[in-house]
């Protein structure tokens, strides 16, 4: 491991040379040029006969007899001195003619009238530049790399007072097993002598991990607010993009600084950034390598018991270093996960206090129909339920804007003045439809809660909002494959009702193949190759990613398996919906008019007499 040597002193940026350049600059110019003219009394030369005058009347005070010039000054009535000079004249009464006014002659005239004036312009003023510059570089440096006047080191982390921006745990709705996993910590930083009287050593770095957006950052702060300790955060990205060449400097400022401050918490956010696995892949980084060991040195360098507690947040555990969770590192891993249900509802709850809500919300319809969004997309379509409100002039959001702005969420802002011709929009109305009802005929499936065909910003011509009735962590063969079916009843319908199909099945299909995929190659549900793992998930936060890990030629098996699950599946949905074709149509035909149909006009539509007599 490479031990960065501490006693280096990283080099000044460039700008000082430049300020000091200038500062060179303005000395010699004060010296050389401006002071010589503003000292050097102003000589005028006149005529021997207007020196003759002079002294007559009394006015010449001093004279200065030089080899072929006679200098001379006079004082007017205020006393204000004058200095001439003329030209030399062999004259022997001159010496009488002084003595007669008595003018003080043979004397050297001052050329610098007051000596200490000139010691002040010619170092003072140079002094106080130098000075002022050396301040405003301090300030600069200060402000960009913390306090300290001219340290050059670069320091990291901004503070923040406890106050202020305090967030507690009552701010970060569900969550209970992450906010459990925390409270030893939170207990730890308001009685550290209570761990210390046992000798019991408190973890020195948690990770925090989940997906983006599930409140790691609010629930670092809310430690800090619940234990009323200061909170530093910074972002792993800062460490290398800010000052580059400068990241290990930063690790070490951001640790000095958290330890004067001590008991407090260190947040890195994204610390994947620069904890990624050392020898990952041939383009290493210097630099991002060099600020990781710095701060493995520096979480060692501490005691268990200074009171500096490092919170991190990732994604992507899995390229983390095995150095950065060794024990006495990052030893503990509390997941932040998606929330669930009553997860969503309390997320709902904990921001509509923020606003002004209508008195009757369903909190428990907005979640179900939420299903998988993050805390920070409910935070943001609580918001745009509110600007949607302003908008139509209402004084409180109701649960109209909520739903609406679910939405827009998740499926973009409406297009207003993007029409669909009719004939688009007649497909798209068959092609939603025909998602609806085959979900409805498979017992199991969710119903839907509102359909619209209206073109979003986003791309999509319709949206289907579904809300499930409970939320399951498990799924069976049958539900992933009745899912498989609802995805692909939209092409379905396309095909039986205009013997043509579009485009617009696209995100369906990518959707069906990404089912039948896992259905195959992680879940063990195909025949053929049973409980064989095929694929490892590499990302399990972001999207999840997964590599095949199998031969080229059972990966060709694979794709004719899910070839066929998707081929089954797509049948099922063509033979529900001939089955149902009379309904078919005439909810279609209900859509297409109103744009809009709720879950509760539909299944009153479907559950009706027969229109159509298919
Ligand atoms: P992360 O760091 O995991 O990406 P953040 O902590 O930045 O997520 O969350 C972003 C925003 O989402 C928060 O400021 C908060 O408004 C909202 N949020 C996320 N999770 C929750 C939660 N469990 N309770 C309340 N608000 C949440
Ligand atoms: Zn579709």
């Amino acid at each position: 491991m490479i031990k960065q040597d501490r006693n280096r002193k990283p080099k000044p940026p460039k700008p000082i040379l430049f300020y000091y350049g200038i500062a060179f600059l303005v000395v010699l110019l004060l010296n050389w040029i401006i002071f010589p003219y503003l000292m050097k009394p102003k000589v005028e030369e006149v005529s021997y006969s207007f020196f003759l005058d002079k002294i007559e009347n009394n006015e010449v005070t001093n004279v200065e007899m030089e080899e072929n010039q006679i200098l001379f000054i006079t004082k007017d009535s205020m006393g204000i001195p004058y200095y001439y000079k003329t030209g030399y004249v062999n004259d022997p009464e001159l010496v009488s003619l002084l003595r007669a006014h008595n003018v003080e002659f043979g004397g050297v005239i001052p050329r610098q009238p007051n000596y200490f004036l000139s010691l002040i312009l010619s170092y003072g003023i140079p002094l106080l530049i130098f000075w002022w510059i050396g301040r405003k570089m301090s300030k600069v440096l200060g402000d960009k790399m913390g306090q300290g006047g001219l340290s050059l080191g670069g320091s990291a982390g901004k503070i923040y007072v406890p106050t202020g921006d305090k967030k507690t745990f009552k701010d970060v709705a569900g969550q209970e097993e992450a906010k459990e996993a925390l409270r030893e910590i939170i207990d730890y930083l308001s009685h550290p002598d209570r761990y210390s009287e046992i000798g019991a050593r408190c973890p020195k770095g948690v990770l925090l991990v989940g997906p983006p957006g599930t409140g790691k950052t609010l629930m670092a702060k809310a430690v800090a607010g619940e234990a009323n300790v200061p909170f530093f955060s910074i972002a792993g990205s800062e460490f290398v993009e800010m000052f580059v060449g400068r990241g290990a400097a930063r690790v070490r400022d951001l640790f000095d600084q958290a330890k004067k401050k001590a008991p407090c918490i260190v947040f890195i956010d994204e610390i994947d950034t620069i904890g990624k696995k050392r020898d990952a892949g041939i383009n290493t980084n210097d630099e991002r390598e060099q600020t990781l060991n710095q701060l493995l040195t520096e979480m060692d360098g501490f005691d268990g018991d200074s009171g500096v507690i490092i919170l991190a947040a990732t994604n992507r555990p899995e390229t983390l270093d095995p150095a950065l969770l060794r024990p006495g590192r990052f030893d503990r891993q509390v997941p932040v996960e998606l929330p669930d249900l009553q997860g969503r509802i309390a997320i709902f709850k904990v921001h509509a206090k923020n606003y002004k809500m209508d008195t009757h919300i369903d909190y428990h319809l907005l979640a179900r129909a939420t299903a998988g969004a993050s805390g920070a997309e409910i935070a943001n379509i609580v918001n745009e339920a509110s600007l949607r409100a302003v908008r139509m002039g209402r004084t409180s959001v109701s649960q109209e804007d909520l739903e609406e702005s679910i939405e827009v969420v998740i499926a973009g802002h409406q297009k207003k003045n993007a029409i669909l011709s009719p004939e688009e929009k007649k497909i798209v109305a068959y092609h939603e439809i025909g998602h609806a009802l085959v979900a409805a005929k498979q017992t199991k499936s969710a119903p839907i809660h509102k359909i619209t065909i209206i073109p979003r910003t986003s791309g999509a011509l319709g949206y289907t909002m579904q809300v499930e009735e409970t939320e399951k962590s498990l799924m069976t063969k049958t539900d992933a494959f009745n899912k498989m079916v609802t995805f692909c009843g939209g092409r379905a319908a396309e095909e039986i009702i205009f013997g043509e199909i579009t485009t617009g099945a696209a995100n369906d299909i990518e959707r069906v193949t990404k089912i039948a995929r896992a259905m195959v190659t992680r879940f063990g549900m195909s025949d053929t190759f049973g409980m064989m793992a095929l694929e490892t998930n590499t990302n399990m936060y972001l999207g999840g990613d997964s590599t095949l890990i199998c031969s080229s030629k059972t990966s060709e098996l694979v794709d004719r398996e899910v070839q066929n699950l998707i081929q089954a599946a797509y049948q099922k949905a063509k033979q529900l919906l001939m089955e149902n074709k009379g309904k078919l149509h005439e909810l279609a035909e209900f859509l297409y008019n109103e744009e809009t149909i709720t879950g509760e006009q539909f299944m009153e539509i479907l559950n009706s007499e027969n229109k159509y007599t298919a």
